[in-house]
């Protein structure tokens, strides 16, 4: 069992003092949110292609690392960090080869089925007025979705317009970083 695997591992790392080199704060070094996408292969590659380091940056996930909604929980986060942690700039990084490129939900439905959500259970969500196919829909394009993240900050009511946000693409295997749009002002 993985958890109990961790545990044992836990009590060795803090019976040894191993946590001494991470003590920071909870407020950002470099004033800096990023949201990106819970790919395995970006859990140590992106903070090391970018040179993070414990402390230095707010850090959401999801899949994808993309905003879905104004209200939803990745902008709620984004606006805590900006308005109580102290960020002072976004960076929203998506990368190539995502599992969100093109998912298909009616295969995400069938993947349901298979591990015994009912047709009901389905229904009730469609019932709450979720239409479910759209919310677990992915993206054509990772520049097409950091871009349409981007805009959402951007033009959010309650995202101050002097914060720069910024879009990219992390390559999965590489780490190279491209600009898919600059948030500074000229
Ligand atoms: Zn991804």
């Amino acid at each position: 069992m993985y958890l109990d695997t961790i545990l044992d591992y836990n009590q060795q790392f803090v019976g040894s003092n191993q946590h001494e080199p991470y003590k920071t704060s909870k407020l950002p070094n470099h004033k800096c949110v990023v949201l990106t996408c819970m790919d395995t292969r970006l859990v140590e590659l992106l903070p090391a292609a970018m040179n993070i380091k414990n402390g230095d940056v707010k850090m959401i996930k999801n899949a994808g690392g993309m905003i879905t909604s104004p209200y939803g929980s990745g902008v709620r986060s984004l606006l805590i960090a900006i308005h109580v942690l102290q960020a002072e700039e976004v960076l929203i990084i998506g990368h190539k080869d995502c599992g969100m490129q093109q998912l298909d939900p009616s295969f995400v439905m069938k993947q349901m089925k298979a591990k015994g959500i009912t047709e009901e259970e389905i229904q009730s969500v469609t019932d709450d007025g979720i239409d479910v196919e759209e919310w677990l829909a992915g993206f054509e394009t990772v520049e097409e979705a950091v871009t349409n993240s981007v805009d959402i900050l951007r033009t959010h009511p309650l995202f101050p317009t002097a914060i720069p946000v910024h879009g990219l693409v992390i390559h999965p295997e590489s780490g190279e970083l491209s600009i898919v749009t600059r948030g500074y002002r000229q």
